[in-house]
């Protein structure tokens, strides 16, 4: 007797017919052809099952505030710095906690359920450090919310930079910001690195930093970090967010950043809708990507987990909290076409960024926490195809959002009468 039992699923690892037993809030048995009764049966139909989403990159002070004090004419970086700088000063706990929530209600309908948020801590009044943690406590039945104290004009450049970051921290921000390459100097930027991972060793707390987001080539400060990680014992606690100077970088410089990467164990975390976006901007022709090396990053066995980075706010005008459309973007620009590529891409939204968050209980193995969606698609080549609609978003075994399948009625002679887009995938060998 479970509580509520999924017949049915195809699982991401490729396991196909398999039925999932929950009791209270665990996955207490997963295995094909499941025979007892249950409080609930949920038929997934041969249809894919995940666990949810997890976005380890995006900034939540900031979401939805497009056209706020105005929009951003340009759709440039520069614009959308100052419109920031604008829009800061103005802010107040209540509107950025309603914001948050409302931003929160989109990632649950979209199976997003794990979230890190950078939180500007420049301005010295920290209202968003306060409107923030008062989120976390509010989504935490539904929503894990890791804050990162961000010193977003700079740790140094900032006029009382290091300490808002450090009250912030004392607040109960959970992660070490930076941003080294928007310090003054390169040499600022690699003093930020080093003091940085200093009070994260002293405070016991792990590391995510905005890296070397600029198509310089020289820009090096994910060595640095890589560097401050084994020298402060950090290893496995920190990642480099962006690294997007990589993609410029000589070859030969690489080879050798890479294995140090390794050694620090550093998580990368790239932000393909917005690299693809912001970099390349002082470029004629040919343009260049700007995203950081994904397939050689990962297939030297370092952790990439995709972030989202931004959704309707000064710097992004775009985005809808779907993890898939990230994704989706990552495929192409980094050309990942290939069937096992695919599979990375997948990985990098869920297992891969859970690893990121550390989060505890993550996954559909038995005693696993009974977090699930089920997407109109059957495995996760269609799902990123599709940029699949999520049928049932189930938290702690509990239902908390559900979608009726998408289908479009057709009014064509002599043609079918609806056309469903996930009836398009391509067949299998025993279909044909
Ligand atoms: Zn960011």
């Amino acid at each position: 007797m479970f509580d509520v039992l999924i017949k049915n699923a195809n699982l991401p690892d490729g396991r196909e017919g398999i039925d999932i037993g929950i009791n209270g809030d665990k996955i207490v048995a997963v295995d094909q052809r499941i025979e007892a009764e249950a409080g609930e049966t949920i038929e997934a139909s041969g249809r894919l099952v995940t666990p949810p989403f997890v976005d380890p990159h995006f900034h939540m002070d900031a979401t939805l505030s497009l056209g706020l004090p105005r929009m951003n004419i340009s759709g440039t970086l520069l614009e959308g710095i100052a419109l920031w700088g604008e829009l800061r000063p103005t802010l107040t706990r209540e509107a950025l906690v309603e914001r948050a929530l409302r931003y929160c209600d989109l990632a649950v309908a979209q199976g997003l359920l794990a979230i890190r948020s950078h939180v500007d801590t420049s301005d010295p009044a920290l209202v968003t450090a306060e409107a923030l943690i008062e989120v976390r406590e509010k989504v935490a039945p539904y929503i894990d919310l890791q804050l990162v104290a961000f010193p977003q004009d700079g740790y140094y450049r900032a006029p009382g930079g290091v300490d808002s970051l450090n009250r912030a921290l004392d607040m109960g921000l959970d992660i070490v910001g930076g941003i080294p390459h928007f310090e003054r100097t390169m040499a600022d930027g690699a003093a930020s690195v080093a003091a940085l991972c200093k009070i994260a060793a002293d405070r016991g707390l792990p590391v995510d930093m905005h890296c070397d987001e600029t198509d310089d080539p020289m820009s090096r400060h994910i060595e640095t970090l890589a560097a401050e990680t084994v020298r402060y014992g950090l290893q496995g606690r920190v990642a480099g967010s962006h690294l997007v100077s990589m993609h410029s970088m000589d070859n030969y410089y690489v080879s050798k950043l890479i294995p140090l990467m390794l050694e620090a164990e550093i998580d990368v975390i790239p932000n393909p809708l917005i690299n693809i976006m912001l970099q390349g901007r002082h470029d004629t022709y040919p343009k260049r990507r700007g995203m950081t090396r994904v397939r050689e990053l990962m297939e030297a066995g370092l952790n990439v987990s995709l972030g989202q980075d931004c959704v309707m706010d000064p710097w992004y005008s775009m985005g809808s909290g779907d993890m898939l459309e990230v994704g989706h973007m990552a495929i192409h620009v980094a050309q990942m076409a290939g069937i096992e590529d695919k599979k990375k891409i997948f990985a990098a939204l869920t297992v891969n960024s859970a690893k990121t968050m550390g989060l505890e209980g993550y996954g559909l193995e038995k005693g696993c926490n009974a977090d699930l969606v089920i997407l109109q698609a059957r495995d996760p080549l269609e799902a990123l195809r599709l940029k699949a609609n999520r049928l049932v978003v189930m938290r702690r075994g509990k239902v908390i959002a559900r979608s009726a399948p998408r289908f479009s009625e057709l009014k064509l002679e002599g043609r079918p009468t609806a056309v469903n887009a996930a009836d398009y995938a391509p067949l299998r060998p025993d279909e044909i």
